[in-house]
Order: structure tokens, then C-alpha cells, then sequence
């Protein structure tokens, strides 16, 4: 089994969920006594939020690289940044880090192509929703169409995030307002929903919709534990 190097605190609610993710899979799928081997380099996440509110994207690249040197030094054979929006230095990190990468994106548009779905909404910060890094392996490399909110509700979106989820508050009203969102973008065709963001899990359910949702930190978690079993190389 390959040790598991996770960039982890953007932020500390979605790390716990990786952490329990990663050995509840590798329990099931190698049997009783066995967990996960992982190695877990925790950020202080007001540095990055601080960087992020900056868009100070070098400096970002260098905590990326610096942090992902350490899960190698660590020992870990792949790294995996706990965090959608994060992935914005994926391609620093692959240049700098001689370690595997595990990209959420790509992780998330095998599970959409799988269930053969061509037209998806995407939910997640600011960053994730109205840059490229994300929406273009989605459609480049799975020919997904990606539809996100208008300009008002990416706001919604986005300050529930960092106001609320990250800070580990679960609000009923917040949710209401995601489930509106994403029922206006069903009248606009979207046929699922990306939760692309590594703590909207804590506050969308699948059963709170009548589309399938992709939960990404599971998704997330998972290709790491395939990887971790398996022999092939991922990069
Ligand atoms: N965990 C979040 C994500 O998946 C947001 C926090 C961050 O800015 O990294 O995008």
C-alpha cells in the first residue's frame, strides 16, 4: 500500500472527512484491522485565506510546493490538495515535487463521465467557479458542459463558504438558499451538481436534490485509495 501525503487545513473541517474517508475505503475493500498510511501536512489556512483575498497566486504556489516537500521528505508517494479552489498551484506543485498528484478535477470528471452525464452544474468559491483551472479539464478532457450561477448567487455561494462552512457553522437557511441555486440551474438543464468545494458536503446531502450530486472531497479521497492499492503510475 502506498502512503498517502495530503495537503491538508483549507480547511481542517474538509481534512477530518479525508482522513476518516481514506481508512473507512481501505478498510472496506482490504477487510477488519486495516486503515489508511498517510502522512498529513496541515497549513495554517489564515495564511492562505489572506493570500487567496491578494490573489497573491506565487505566493500560494510557494506554500503548495513547500508544503507537498514535506509530505515527500515524509515519505508519502503521492500528494493530494485537500481542496478544490488549492488546485489553482496544482501545476506549480507537478513541476516543483517529484510525487504523483492526485487532481480533484480529473477525479470528479471520470465520476461524471461514468455516469454519463454531459451538462453540470459547479458549485464552489469564487475562484473555482469563475476561472478556468477547473471548468477546462472538465470540458477539454470529459466533454462536460459546466454551467455556474449567475453573478449574485456565485456571491451566496462563495461567502457561505468561507463565512460559515469553513468555520465548521451548519445553517439551515444557507442550505435553503444552495438548494434554490441549484434548482434554478436545473431549469437550465444541469443534469448534476459538482460540490466543488471540500466542505459543501457538510451542508448538501444527495437527498436534498433531485439531481446526483458529486461530493469531491469523497470522490477525492477514494482515487487516492485506488491509487494507493493499485501499481499503476498517475500523473
Ligand atoms: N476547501 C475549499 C475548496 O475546496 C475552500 C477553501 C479554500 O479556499 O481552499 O475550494
Amino acid at each position: 500500500m502506498k502512503k498517502i501525503g495530503l495537503i491538508g487545513g483549507m480547511s481542517w473541517e474538509s481534512t477530518q472527512i479525508y482522513y476518516k474517508v481514506l481508512n473507512q475505503k481501505v478498510k472496506e475493500l482490504l477487510g477488519k484491522f486495516h486503515s489508511a498510511k498517510i502522512v498529513i501536512d496541515s497549513v495554517d489556512f489564515s495564511v492562505i485565506h489572506k493570500l487567496q483575498g491578494e490573489n497573491d497566486w506565487d505566493a500560494l504556489d510557494k506554500e503548495m510546493i513547500e508544503a507537498a516537500t514535506n509530505l515527500k521528505n515524509a515519505k508519502a508517494e503521492m500528494v493530494l490538495i485537500c481542496a478544490n479552489t488549492m488546485h489553482l498551484c496544482s501545476d506549480a506543485v507537478k513541476q516543483n515535487v517529484d510525487l504523483p498528484l492526485i487532481h480533484i478535477a480529473e477525479a470528479t470528471g471520470e465520476k461524471i463521465k461514468e455516469a454519463g452525464l454531459k451538462k453540470v452544474l459547479l458549485l464552489g468559491t469564487k475562484f473555482t467557479m469563475e476561472r478556468d483551472f477547473y471548468k477546462n479539464i472538465l470540458t477539454n478532457d470529459f466533454g462536460i458542459e459546466v454551467l455556474v450561477p449567475n453573478e449574485d448567487d456565485r456571491e451566496i455561494v462563495h461567502n457561505i463558504i468561507y463565512e460559515e462552512l469553513v468555520q465548521g457553522e451548519i445553517n439551515a437557511g444557507s442550505r435553503g438558499q444552495y438548494i434554490q441555486i441549484i434548482y434554478e440551474a436545473i431549469k437550465n438543464g444541469a443534469e448534476g451538481v459538482i460540490l466543488g468545494c471540500t466542505e459543501i458536503p457538510l451542508l448538501i446531502q444527495p437527498s436534498d436534490v433531485s439531481i446526483p450530486t458529486f461530493n469531491t472531497t469523497q470522490i477525492h479521497a477514494e482515487k487516492a485509495v485506488e491509487f494507493a492499492l493499485s501499481t499503476s503510475l498517475v500523473n
